[in-house]
């Protein structure tokens, strides 16, 4: 047979490694919907078709619940049990079944048609648990429909290799239900560096490239790539030259990520002596093995959002009690600080928690919901507070702060639940530290009236940047245009730092510039006293910072004050990692 010809395709590179292997095509998105008549004798033909797909659907949903138990606890697989009683609900069973006998219509058309109808009246609640439900309903349809079709629920079932997985679009709870054993990579058509897709893929150390639009039309199932995650190039059928050339730079790339591991137990400080806290970045409780093995120093960013994702709903004072402990525990004795829900933007939650608004990233997100379901936010403030008891240094951290008064009423609030707990004798610790994450303009800009009411400011670079510059953290096609360096984000960051300092707090960095070795010595000439980063990228973050001096860094960030561009800016900070660790840009970029 005809070798196939070699394409090389250029994506953006978000998630470093090089792998190569089949493709795994997931078409999530377009379920089958056949529809036909079918005579009265057919009727029971089509009802066992349901059945089946119906005990399919549940085995891979019990499957996949043990599987998100074993990753994130047996607590956080939650959603599932959610989809559990869609398909256990007699009721909606027997609608279809009568539907199925009346209509005579094949099941797939029926059973869309009844769980649409479910949906859209959970969709006029008053009760937005209920409206939430219709989310539910809408999901495991789609995965009984693909059962009828033999397509498989479970998008990774009975594959025997592990595969590149290649997708119009994978949603961050998705990946966090994936069995890491069988992906190889991702490659997707949507997504940018700070959508928490590929923010989910550096989590869970796997190779990925986002941003190609019309890559799913290009390939077929079972074609050979390689993924090179660094550099954002996929190669389809590659030539057995490409093969010998990417196994060099694979292993090149090993023998530096050997060095680099060495690092472990070192610090994170310059040559002329300034110490940086490294710490990192856990979207789930069982990530804190992985701040370990890296050599992290505490984690600077606990996504808790992460457990709500993964729960049919709220989880409850208790289950996130359980999860902070675990990781205040086993972060002992260094810090972490745990975020306050940051749902919203394209966080939302599997089963779609929240409402849908028309502008997510500018919607009721974050903070904003949470002020506004105050029960819930109470939960989790006490469920924090709790876990302060195992761990002196667990902090407090509210997400998307754009106003002072935000601050005051979050502020109230725990000193509410702090109330309620001593009344009712549970241990925590009274002077708990709460920061905020400066994300917003405006945050940043007004850094001096919030600095007096808080410990500590982390810079959310992620969406800093998206704000500032009105670029759409999630959106491939103006990728371009988000630029960590431009100018207007550096002088929020100074002026974020400056305020800080004047009040005597520190100031770290939480968002993925904190993990990008290029822009590392620029965040800390700007004076950043913190980095939290993956945990995978804390090797090449330490190493970089061990071979810079802060009066380099400090430098650094003088001369690119009187540049205009981002793209300047970013060629001065390559050229001083060129120029003292070369073999850093190697493995960044
Ligand atoms: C950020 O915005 O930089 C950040 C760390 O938060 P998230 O990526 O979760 O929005
Ligand atoms: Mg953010």
């Amino acid at each position: 047979m005809e070798a196939q010809r070699e394409l090389e395709l250029k994506g953006i590179g978000v998630s470093p490694g090089i792998v190569a292997g089949p493709v795994l095509l997931l078409k999530s998105d377009d379920v089958p919907l056949p529809e036909y008549a079918i005579s009265a004798e057919g009727v029971p033909r089509e009802m066992l078709r349901l059945e089946a797909a119906l005990i399919e659907t549940r085995r891979q949903l019990n499957e996949i619940q043990r599987r998100v138990g074993e990753a994130m606890g047996s607590e956080s697989a939650g959603i599932f049990e959610a989809h559990l009683h869609v398909v256990d609900d007699p009721s909606f069973v027997d609608e279809i079944y009568r539907d199925v006998r009346e209509k005579k219509k094949n099941i797939e058309k029926i059973l869309f048609e009844v769980a649409e109808r479910y949906a859209q009246t959970l969709l006029q609640m008053e009760d937005d648990y209920l409206r939430e439900r219709a989310t539910d309903i809408r999901d495991v349809t789609r995965r009984i429909l693909r059962n009828l079709a033999g397509g498989g629920g479970d998008l990774l079932a009975g594959l025997e290799s592990p595969r590149v997985l290649v997708s119009r679009n994978i949603a961050p709870s998705e990946m966090a239900a994936f069995d890491r054993r069988k992906i190889l990579g991702v490659v997707t058509e949507l997504g940018s560096p700070t959508s928490h897709t590929a923010i989910m893929a550096r989590a869970m150390e796997l190779p990925a490239i986002v941003g190609m639009p019309g890559i799913c039309g290009r390939m077929a199932d079972g074609d050979r790539v390689i993924l090179d995650g660094v550099r954002g190039i996929l190669v389809l059928h590659p030539s057995p030259s490409r093969e010998e050339d990417y196994g060099r730079i694979a292993r090149s790339r090993a023998v530096i990520q050997k060095r680099l591991s060495g690092l472990k137990e070192e610090e994170a400080v310059t040559r002329d002596g300034h110490a940086v806290v490294l710490s990192a970045n856990i979207e789930m409780p069982a990530d804190v093995d992985a701040v370990w093995e890296r050599g992290a120093r505490g984690i600077g960013l606990f996504r808790s959002e992460y457990l709500f994702m993964a729960e049919a709903g709220d989880p409850g004072e208790e289950r996130q009690y359980k999860a902070y402990a675990e990781v205040a525990r086993r972060i002992m004795p260094e810090s972490v600080i745990i975020r306050t829900l940051d749902l919203g933007g394209d966080k939302i939650a599997v089963a779609g928690k929240i409402q849908e608004d028309a502008n997510p990233f500018l919607g009721w997100r974050a903070i904003r919901l949470c002020l506004d379901r105050p029960a819930m936010f109470k939960a989790q403030l006490r469920a924090i507070l709790r876990a302060s008891a195992h761990n002196p240094k667990l902090r407090i951290m509210y997400p998307m702060i754009s106003n002072v008064g935000e601050v005051d009423r979050a502020n109230a609030l725990l000193e509410e639940c702090k109330a309620e707990l001593s009344a009712s004798g549970m241990a925590f610790n009274p002077a708990i530290e709460a920061g905020v994450m400066i994300e917003i303009p405006s945050a940043a800009l007004t850094a001096d009236l919030i600095a007096p009411k808080v410990k500590f400011f982390s810079i959310g670079t992620n969406d800093l940047v998206q704000y500032t510059l009105a670029v759409d953290r999630g959106n491939d096609r103006i990728a371009h245009l988000y630029e960590p360096t431009h100018p207007a984000v550096l002088q929020l960051i100074r002026h974020t730092v400056e305020a800080g300092r004047r009040h005597g707090i520190w100031t770290g960095v939480c968002g993925e510039t904190a993990g990008n070795p290029v822009l590392v010595p620029l965040l800390l000439g700007l004076g950043v006293d913190e980095l939290s980063t993956s945990p995978g990228a804390v090797p090449l973050v330490k190493d970089i910072i061990r071979h810079i001096r802060l009066s380099e860094a400090q430098d650094l960030a003088e001369a690119v004050r009187g540049l205009s561009t981002g793209a300047e800016i970013l060629g001065r900070c390559r050229a001083l990692v060129r120029r003292v660790a070369p073999e850093i840009l190697e493995l960044a970029e």
